[in-house]
């Protein structure tokens, strides 16, 4: 007698829902997927304590007759894939048919169905797996599936459950992601204390994310695309991997393949605590890809500091067969057949958008965001708590503080929040600058209540555009320093002040950069060598790093036991300087090391060589010396954020000045 038996249909069911239920929002994923994959324009979902005590959904699809209402909860019952070389190109959010028996396997599960062609419904009961009742129902066509009491019979799976906040967290994250790819559909989700997000038909997704987000949030993102690049296959005997199709005749000609982006992403001055607010599609499908995630990170380098994450909202479109959705039970994890292509393609894509729109920072004008602190580089600054605020949307504070779900308060580093600036004189019963009563009349850009159209139409002519803000700093006149630290400047559009240290190392970055492309990077001869004596790991790291000190214009040499003559180095830099800058990146773990690509480590070696030769703060410059870095600064590509990513610029804006002394 064999030991080895086919596995009853509601084990394998229970099995298969630890893999695509885990938690209440991967209930809700589901079935919004199906709703959508049934064609329907309007999608309610409704939860209480956070989705574990109840989970409803109702749409206005095609609804289920009732054979195949019994039949969507038999293992592998799906409607979405005939033939298996279909999985190679699907173009439904589900396909495999788990879903619903694995729900209904952990949970009290009724579902109620009619499609449009039958005069009465369906209404199923089910609870365990085990179906309790089927009868008629008369209801409208659709469907509407409530799932009770998730993992009622499964405690080891409900004692893992999260608290009602982080469950109800998850799912208003996940529903907002739905909004964002689904812009012809309404969307509502809503729990015990009413509606969290509730989002109607528009043509744009500019107009999307001003439902979703506000218009604060708006006004510091760009708008990236539409783009596309070409990829050309060549017909390779072997597929790559499996996302490659393999049935497509024609395959020994070249293909063309057509990679599409589109989306918006923020400007430096926004830096999220985490991944949170990262939204990536793929062929209109929500996705967690490292690959992606990789080219985000790898744009926003030098950009924003380490461990600060931006807001990004991509969609990128692929041909089917270049993308095998099939590698994860939840859908959400993807294989590209050609993943480096997908990382350029998503990095230059970002890159390119931020240098066009040249962000600028404004004052952190609401004093209650969240702060973040940047991480202090290898400078003498005397500050290293410079902060900003998070930006924040114009959310229900509910809402706002859902989709944000920042980690919780103990591990958040908090600096407190100082008013932006001293204003004396303000109104003390005035709301924070930026939420200035409308008194004159004027629109005021940032109101959550004026319409979307009338935000990008009706512009403030009092508020610059990023383009424009970047045209006026070529145009500023220093007025003066402060603290000798600080160039204090005025522009038409407003006061600016300007961190000496970070504008000349951004200046000096690019200029080293550049320089270290031509191959002409300046260099000076020392009147005396430098002797440095290295460690065994640092000796290792010189290795690996010799070449980029050579094309930086240093010139090394061995001198006896672990020891180097300097005899050459960057120009602009002291003796002192080389010592401490040549140790430092020696220092870089071999580890971080042996991770960075070539242009990382130019770049880092860059970002290091830039922030010696930079003029310190505390040091007073003569007004020439002011007009000077402004003026080079102007001509940067990225004159907003240092190569460690700490703002350069702050701007008072003109707007922000004339409300404050009540003049408008
Ligand atoms: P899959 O989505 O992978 O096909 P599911 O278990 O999620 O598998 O659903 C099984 C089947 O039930 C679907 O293929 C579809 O035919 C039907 N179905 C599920 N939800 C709905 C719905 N909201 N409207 C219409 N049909 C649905
Ligand atoms: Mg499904």
């Amino acid at each position: 007698m064999g030991r080895i038996k086919v596995l009853p249909d509601q084990i394998a069911n229970k099995i298969a829902a630890g893999e695509v239920v885990e938690r209440p929002a991967s209930v809700v994923k589901e079935l919004i997927e199906n709703s959508l994959d049934a064609g329907a324009g309007r999608i309610r979902v409704e939860v209480q304590n956070g989705g574990k005590r109840l989970i409803r959904i109702s749409d206005d699809g095609i609804g289920m007759g009732n054979d195949d209402a019994l039949l969507a909860f038999e293992r592998h019952a799906t409607s979405k894939l005939r033939e298996v070389h279909d999985l190679l190109s699907i173009s439904t959010l589900g396909f495999r048919g788990e879903a619903l028996p694995s729900i209904a396997s952990v949970s009290r599960l009724e579902l109620e169905t009619r499609s449009a062609d039958d005069a009465t419904g369906t209404k199923i009961e089910i609870a365990g797996g085990r179906m309790l009742t089927v009868a008629e129902d008369a209801r409208p066509p659709g469907t509407t599936i409530t799932v009770r009491d998730l993992f009622y019979n499964v405690p080891a799976r409900r004692k893992f459950l999260r608290t009602e906040k982080t469950e109800l967290a998850h799912i208003a994250s996940l529903v907002t992601h739905y909004s964002l790819a689904h812009i012809d559909k309404t969307i509502l989700l809503a729990h015990e204390k009413g509606p969290l997000l509730n989002v109607t038909p528009v043509e744009s997704l500019r107009e999307r994310v001003y439902q979703v987000f506000g218009s604060s949030t708006l006004d510091d993102l760009v708008e990236l695309g539409p783009c596309q690049r070409e990829l050309q296959v060549q017909p390779s005997p072997a597929p790559r991997t499996q996302a490659v199709s393999r049935h497509k005749e024609g395959r020994d000609q070249p293909r063309q393949q057509l990679f599409r982006l589109h989306g918006f992403i923020s400007q430096p001055q926004i830096q999220k605590l985490n991944r949170n607010s990262i939204y990536v599609f793929v062929n209109g499908r929500l996705i967690r890809d490292r690959v992606v995630l990789r080219a985000i990170s790898s744009a926003y380098h030098n950009v924003i500091p380490p461990g600060a994450f931006p807001f990004v909202l991509l969609f990128i479109g692929l041909p089917f067969d270049e993308v095998d959705v099939n590698v994860h039970p939840s859908k959400t994890e993807v294989r590209f057949g050609h993943p480096s292509f997908v990382f350029d393609f998503v990095r230059d894509q970002i890159r390119e958008c931020l240098i066009a729109s040249k962000p600028v920072s404004t004052f952190p004008i609401r004093a209650e965001g969240s702060r973040v602190a940047y991480p202090q580089s290898a400078t003498d600054l005397s500050f290293s708590e410079a902060s900003l605020a998070l930006n924040r949307s114009d959310l229900p504070e509910s809402m706002e503080s859902f989709l944000r779900h920042e980690a919780p308060p103990t591990q958040r580093m908090d600096f407190g929040a100082a008013p932006p600036l001293d204003v004396s004189g303000a109104q003390p019963s005035a709301p924070a600058f930026g939420v200035v009563p409308d008194r004159a009349g004027l629109h005021i850009l940032g109101s959550p209540d004026t319409p979307i159209e009338q935000q990008t139409h009706a512009r403030d002519p009092l508020v610059d555009t990023p383009r424009e803000s970047m045209a006026q700093l070529g145009q500023l006149r220093p007025l003066g320093q402060m603290h000798d630290s600080f160039i204090i400047a005025s522009g038409h559009d407003g006061l600016w002040i300007i961190d000496q240290h970070v504008a000349h190392e951004r200046i000096l970055f690019e200029k080293v950069r550049r320089e270290r492309a031509q191959g002409r990077t300046e260099s000076q001869r020392l009147l005396l060598s430098i002797i440095i004596t290295l460690r065994p790991d640092q000796e290792i790291t010189l290795t690996r790093i010799e070449e980029e000190f050579r094309a930086n214009g240093f010139e090394l040499e061995p001198f006896g036991h672990r020891t180097i003559a300097v005899k050459a180095a960057s120009a602009g830099l002291s003796p002192r300087q080389v010592e401490t800058l040549i140790g430092e990146i020696l220092d870089t773990p071999e580890k971080e090391l042996r991770e960075l690509s070539l242009s990382d480590l130019q770049d880092r070696v860059a970002a290091t060589i830039a922030c010696h030769a930079a003029i310190k703060v505390n040091m007073p410059l003569e007004p020439a010396k002011m007009q000077w870095l402004l003026d080079e600064l102007a001509r940067t590509e990225c004159p907003m954020s240092c190569p460690h990513g700490r703002p350069i610029a702050l701007k008072y804006a003109l707007k922000d000045i004339l409300k404050a002394f009540h003049r408008i």
